[in-house]
Protein backbone atom coordinates (compact mmCIF):
# COMPACT_ATOMS: atom_id res chain seq x y z
CA UNK A 1 0.00 0.00 0.00
CA UNK A 2 2.65 2.46 0.83
CA UNK A 3 4.49 1.22 -1.89
CA UNK A 4 1.67 2.34 -4.06
CA UNK A 5 1.54 5.33 -2.99
CA UNK A 6 4.81 6.88 -2.51
CA UNK A 7 4.68 5.59 -6.17
CA UNK A 8 2.05 7.51 -7.06
CA UNK A 9 3.78 10.55 -5.19
CA UNK A 10 7.00 9.99 -7.22
CA UNK A 11 5.05 9.64 -10.49
CA UNK A 12 6.52 12.88 -12.28
CA UNK A 13 3.05 14.13 -13.12
CA UNK A 14 1.98 17.89 -14.47
CA UNK A 15 0.64 18.12 -10.76
CA UNK A 16 4.42 18.71 -9.88
CA UNK A 17 4.61 21.84 -12.31
CA UNK A 18 5.40 25.01 -10.39
CA UNK A 19 2.20 26.98 -11.66
CA UNK A 20 -0.12 24.04 -11.22
CA UNK A 21 1.05 24.01 -7.75
CA UNK A 22 0.76 28.11 -7.23
CA UNK A 23 -2.69 28.48 -9.10
CA UNK A 24 -4.77 29.36 -6.01
CA UNK A 25 -1.85 31.84 -4.78
CA UNK A 26 -3.16 35.56 -5.53
CA UNK A 27 -1.00 37.89 -7.50
CA UNK A 28 -0.45 40.88 -6.00
CA UNK A 29 -1.34 44.10 -7.97
CA UNK A 30 2.18 45.45 -8.40
CA UNK A 31 3.49 41.80 -9.98
CA UNK A 32 4.55 43.23 -13.45
CA UNK A 33 6.18 45.81 -11.45
CA UNK A 34 8.73 43.74 -8.94
CA UNK A 35 9.12 41.22 -12.18
CA UNK A 36 10.30 44.47 -14.17
CA UNK A 37 13.06 45.38 -11.56
CA UNK A 38 16.49 44.85 -13.49
CA UNK A 39 18.78 42.39 -12.45
CA UNK A 40 22.27 42.72 -11.23
CA UNK A 41 25.28 40.40 -11.56
CA UNK A 42 25.94 38.94 -7.84
CA UNK A 43 29.75 39.03 -8.41
CA UNK A 44 30.76 42.00 -10.27
CA UNK A 45 34.35 40.55 -11.59
CA UNK A 46 35.61 44.39 -12.30
CA UNK A 47 38.19 44.35 -9.25
CA UNK A 48 39.39 40.51 -10.14
CA UNK A 49 43.12 40.22 -12.01
CA UNK A 50 42.06 39.57 -15.13
CA UNK A 51 44.81 36.69 -16.41
CA UNK A 52 47.50 37.57 -19.06
CA UNK A 53 46.44 35.84 -21.86
CA UNK A 54 49.21 37.12 -24.14
CA UNK A 55 52.10 35.79 -21.91
CA UNK A 56 50.09 31.98 -22.40
CA UNK A 57 49.68 32.17 -25.98
CA UNK A 58 53.81 33.05 -26.22
CA UNK A 59 54.02 30.01 -23.58
CA UNK A 60 51.69 27.71 -25.47
CA UNK A 61 53.95 28.47 -28.16
CA UNK A 62 56.91 26.41 -26.96
CA UNK A 63 55.08 23.98 -25.87
CA UNK A 64 55.96 20.08 -26.24
CA UNK A 65 54.02 16.80 -25.61
CA UNK A 66 55.17 15.50 -22.59
CA UNK A 67 52.60 12.93 -21.69
CA UNK A 68 49.04 11.44 -22.84
CA UNK A 69 46.86 9.47 -21.11
CA UNK A 70 43.28 7.36 -22.72
CA UNK A 71 39.87 7.63 -21.16
CA UNK A 72 38.49 4.50 -22.42
CA UNK A 73 34.38 4.88 -22.95
CA UNK A 74 32.56 4.73 -20.12
CA UNK A 75 35.88 4.93 -17.90
CA UNK A 76 37.67 7.17 -15.95
CA UNK A 77 41.54 7.62 -15.72
CA UNK A 78 43.40 9.79 -14.13
CA UNK A 79 46.52 12.58 -14.64
CA UNK A 80 49.14 15.08 -13.50
CA UNK A 81 50.08 18.03 -14.37
CA UNK A 82 52.89 20.15 -12.95
CA UNK A 83 51.98 23.59 -12.40
CA UNK A 84 53.22 25.52 -15.42
CA UNK A 85 52.26 22.98 -17.46
CA UNK A 86 48.69 22.68 -20.04
CA UNK A 87 47.04 20.12 -20.58
CA UNK A 88 44.45 18.93 -23.24
CA UNK A 89 40.76 17.25 -23.25
CA UNK A 90 41.03 15.69 -27.04
CA UNK A 91 37.73 14.42 -28.75
CA UNK A 92 39.06 10.86 -30.62
CA UNK A 93 37.26 9.51 -32.87
CA UNK A 94 33.52 10.37 -32.19
CA UNK A 95 31.72 12.99 -30.18
CA UNK A 96 31.94 12.44 -26.43
CA UNK A 97 31.18 14.16 -23.42
CA UNK A 98 33.33 13.93 -20.57
CA UNK A 99 33.40 14.93 -16.53
CA UNK A 100 36.12 16.31 -14.88
CA UNK A 101 37.20 16.32 -11.47
CA UNK A 102 40.30 18.79 -10.32
CA UNK A 103 42.79 18.07 -7.16
CA UNK A 104 45.74 20.16 -6.13
CA UNK A 105 47.96 17.09 -6.99
CA UNK A 106 49.68 17.81 -3.19
CA UNK A 107 46.68 18.08 -0.84
CA UNK A 108 43.38 16.19 -2.05
CA UNK A 109 41.11 18.47 0.60
CA UNK A 110 41.56 21.44 -2.26
CA UNK A 111 39.46 20.49 -5.41
CA UNK A 112 37.74 22.11 -7.96
CA UNK A 113 34.60 24.41 -7.00
CA UNK A 114 31.97 23.97 -9.63
CA UNK A 115 29.55 26.60 -8.32
CA UNK A 116 31.64 29.60 -7.30
CA UNK A 117 33.15 28.81 -10.88
CA UNK A 118 29.77 29.56 -12.35
CA UNK A 119 28.86 32.13 -9.96
CA UNK A 120 32.51 34.60 -11.15
CA UNK A 121 32.07 33.40 -14.27
CA UNK A 122 29.23 32.15 -16.38
CA UNK A 123 27.23 28.62 -16.33
CA UNK A 124 29.20 27.42 -19.62
CA UNK A 125 33.30 28.14 -19.35
CA UNK A 126 35.08 28.85 -22.28
CA UNK A 127 38.93 30.76 -23.45
CA UNK A 128 40.37 32.92 -20.25
CA UNK A 129 37.72 32.11 -17.85
CA UNK A 130 39.45 30.01 -14.64
CA UNK A 131 38.13 27.03 -12.62
CA UNK A 132 38.41 27.95 -9.14
CA UNK A 133 39.13 25.56 -5.60
CA UNK A 134 37.04 25.37 -2.84
CA UNK A 135 36.72 26.97 0.29
CA UNK A 136 38.78 28.26 2.34
CA UNK A 137 41.74 28.37 -0.80
CA UNK A 138 39.40 29.69 -3.51
CA UNK A 139 42.10 30.43 -6.07
CA UNK A 140 42.05 29.66 -9.73
CA UNK A 141 43.56 25.59 -10.40
CA UNK A 142 43.59 26.19 -13.70
CA UNK A 143 43.02 28.76 -16.20
CA UNK A 144 41.31 27.75 -19.88
CA UNK A 145 44.20 28.96 -22.98
CA UNK A 146 42.48 27.62 -25.98
CA UNK A 147 38.73 26.16 -26.54
CA UNK A 148 38.79 24.95 -29.99
CA UNK A 149 34.43 25.21 -29.54
CA UNK A 150 34.99 28.76 -29.06
CA UNK A 151 33.01 29.75 -31.67
CA UNK A 152 29.81 27.67 -30.35
CA UNK A 153 28.15 30.86 -28.03
CA UNK A 154 24.40 29.93 -26.83
CA UNK A 155 22.44 28.14 -29.50
CA UNK A 156 18.41 29.30 -30.01
CA UNK A 157 17.37 26.84 -26.83
CA UNK A 158 20.20 28.80 -24.48
CA UNK A 159 22.36 25.51 -24.94
CA UNK A 160 26.29 25.98 -24.31
CA UNK A 161 29.15 23.88 -23.97
CA UNK A 162 31.77 22.81 -21.54
CA UNK A 163 28.81 23.57 -18.49
CA UNK A 164 29.48 23.94 -14.70
CA UNK A 165 25.13 23.50 -13.97
CA UNK A 166 25.71 20.23 -13.85
CA UNK A 167 26.98 17.72 -11.14
CA UNK A 168 27.79 14.29 -12.80
CA UNK A 169 25.65 11.33 -13.43
CA UNK A 170 26.01 9.05 -10.85
CA UNK A 171 24.62 5.82 -9.96
CA UNK A 172 22.29 6.62 -6.77
CA UNK A 173 20.23 9.54 -9.00
CA UNK A 174 19.97 6.26 -11.50
CA UNK A 175 18.37 4.29 -8.76
CA UNK A 176 16.24 7.08 -7.64
CA UNK A 177 14.83 7.85 -11.20
CA UNK A 178 15.31 4.63 -12.68
CA UNK A 179 15.05 1.61 -9.39
CA UNK A 180 18.05 0.10 -11.43
CA UNK A 181 21.87 0.05 -11.06
CA UNK A 182 24.16 1.09 -13.18
CA UNK A 183 28.10 0.91 -12.30
CA UNK A 184 29.50 3.14 -15.00
CA UNK A 185 28.70 6.44 -14.03
CA UNK A 186 30.83 9.16 -13.70
CA UNK A 187 30.59 9.55 -9.86
CA UNK A 188 31.44 5.60 -10.30
CA UNK A 189 33.83 6.14 -13.14
CA UNK A 190 35.85 9.15 -10.86
CA UNK A 191 35.77 7.07 -7.59
CA UNK A 192 37.04 4.03 -9.22
CA UNK A 193 40.11 6.26 -11.10
CA UNK A 194 40.96 8.43 -7.78
CA UNK A 195 40.58 4.83 -5.94
CA UNK A 196 43.41 3.24 -8.47
CA UNK A 197 45.68 6.42 -8.50
CA UNK A 198 45.81 6.76 -4.67
CA UNK A 199 45.72 3.05 -3.68
CA UNK A 200 42.46 4.01 -1.85
CA UNK A 201 39.67 1.68 -1.18
CA UNK A 202 36.51 3.38 -3.40
CA UNK A 203 34.55 3.82 -0.72
CA UNK A 204 37.84 5.94 1.01
CA UNK A 205 37.88 7.74 -2.80
CA UNK A 206 34.63 8.62 -3.08
CA UNK A 207 34.24 11.38 -0.81
CA UNK A 208 37.03 12.94 -3.14
CA UNK A 209 34.76 13.22 -5.86
CA UNK A 210 32.91 16.51 -6.52
CA UNK A 211 30.83 18.37 -9.09
CA UNK A 212 32.71 18.52 -12.20
CA UNK A 213 32.96 20.64 -15.23
CA UNK A 214 31.39 18.77 -18.34
CA UNK A 215 33.63 19.39 -20.54
CA UNK A 216 32.46 19.12 -24.21
CA UNK A 217 28.83 18.57 -23.00
CA UNK A 218 26.13 21.32 -24.43
CA UNK A 219 23.64 22.22 -21.85
CA UNK A 220 21.12 24.86 -20.84
CA UNK A 221 17.61 25.07 -18.54
CA UNK A 222 14.32 25.41 -20.76
CA UNK A 223 13.06 28.34 -21.15
CA UNK A 224 9.58 27.29 -19.61
CA UNK A 225 10.22 25.08 -16.95
CA UNK A 226 13.57 26.24 -16.26
CA UNK A 227 14.86 22.50 -16.37
CA UNK A 228 17.99 21.30 -17.13
CA UNK A 229 18.71 19.98 -20.08
CA UNK A 230 21.45 18.57 -22.73
CA UNK A 231 22.05 18.06 -26.45
CA UNK A 232 23.94 16.31 -28.60
CA UNK A 233 27.71 17.88 -28.45
CA UNK A 234 29.37 19.80 -31.47
CA UNK A 235 32.13 18.38 -30.37
CA UNK A 236 34.18 16.53 -33.59
CA UNK A 237 37.20 14.38 -33.80
CA UNK A 238 40.11 16.89 -33.39
CA UNK A 239 38.39 19.45 -31.18
CA UNK A 240 40.19 19.97 -28.00
CA UNK A 241 39.93 22.13 -24.31
CA UNK A 242 43.46 23.32 -23.40
CA UNK A 243 44.43 24.54 -20.03
CA UNK A 244 47.27 25.88 -17.67
CA UNK A 245 47.60 24.45 -14.42
CA UNK A 246 48.60 27.68 -11.85
CA UNK A 247 49.09 24.60 -8.93
CA UNK A 248 50.25 20.67 -9.24
CA UNK A 249 46.98 19.37 -10.76
CA UNK A 250 45.40 15.88 -10.32
CA UNK A 251 42.98 15.19 -12.96
CA UNK A 252 39.95 12.50 -13.04
CA UNK A 253 38.43 12.44 -16.53
CA UNK A 254 35.74 10.10 -16.84
CA UNK A 255 34.27 9.34 -20.56
CA UNK A 256 30.38 9.78 -19.79
CA UNK A 257 27.99 6.89 -20.64
CA UNK A 258 26.24 9.10 -21.99
CA UNK A 259 28.24 9.63 -24.84
CA UNK A 260 27.62 12.92 -26.77
CA UNK A 261 24.90 13.35 -24.55
CA UNK A 262 22.21 13.36 -27.17
CA UNK A 263 19.80 11.27 -25.75
CA UNK A 264 20.51 9.07 -22.57
CA UNK A 265 23.23 8.35 -19.98
CA UNK A 266 23.58 6.21 -16.77
CA UNK A 267 23.51 3.38 -19.43
CA UNK A 268 25.23 1.33 -21.96
CA UNK A 269 22.80 2.63 -24.64
CA UNK A 270 24.68 5.69 -26.04
CA UNK A 271 27.43 5.43 -28.46
CA UNK A 272 30.98 6.43 -26.52
CA UNK A 273 34.12 6.72 -27.80
CA UNK A 274 37.69 7.29 -25.79
CA UNK A 275 39.17 11.15 -24.30
CA UNK A 276 43.07 11.79 -25.48
CA UNK A 277 44.76 13.88 -22.82
CA UNK A 278 48.27 15.25 -23.36
CA UNK A 279 50.37 17.01 -21.12
CA UNK A 280 52.51 19.69 -22.93
CA UNK A 281 55.24 21.72 -21.02
CA UNK A 282 56.57 25.54 -22.51
CA UNK A 283 59.59 26.80 -22.43
CA UNK A 284 59.62 28.30 -18.05
CA UNK A 285 61.30 31.45 -19.05
CA UNK A 286 58.00 32.54 -20.46
CA UNK A 287 56.90 32.32 -17.30
CA UNK A 288 58.59 34.08 -15.03
CA UNK A 289 56.91 36.77 -14.49
CA UNK A 290 53.21 35.03 -14.16
CA UNK A 291 51.31 35.24 -11.18
CA UNK A 292 51.04 31.60 -9.77
CA UNK A 293 48.12 32.24 -7.14
CA UNK A 294 48.46 31.52 -3.34
CA UNK A 295 45.46 30.16 -1.51
CA UNK A 296 43.00 32.80 -0.37
CA UNK A 297 44.65 34.99 2.57
CA UNK A 298 41.37 34.99 4.62
CA UNK A 299 41.35 33.34 7.85
CA UNK A 300 38.09 32.14 9.41
CA UNK A 301 37.29 33.92 12.94
CA UNK A 302 35.74 32.27 15.76
ZN1 LIG B 1 28.33 11.18 -17.03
Amino acid sequence: MWGTFAALILMPTPEFSMLSFNANIPVPADADARRAVKPVVCYPVESLVAPDMAILERARATMEKVDEVIVPPREGNTFEVPKGHFFRIVSVEGPQVGDLNLWNANDLSERFFSGKTRALHATHVTTGNRLWSNLPSLRPMATISHDTLGWYGFDEFGGGVHDVIGTRCDPYTNRLLSGGDYHHCCHSNLCRALSHHKGFDIKAAEPHVHDVLNVFMCTGFTRDTQQYFMKASPVRPGDFLEMFAEIDLLGGLSACPGGDCSTSHSSDVAKCYPLLVEIYRPDKTLLADWPFPERNGYQLQD
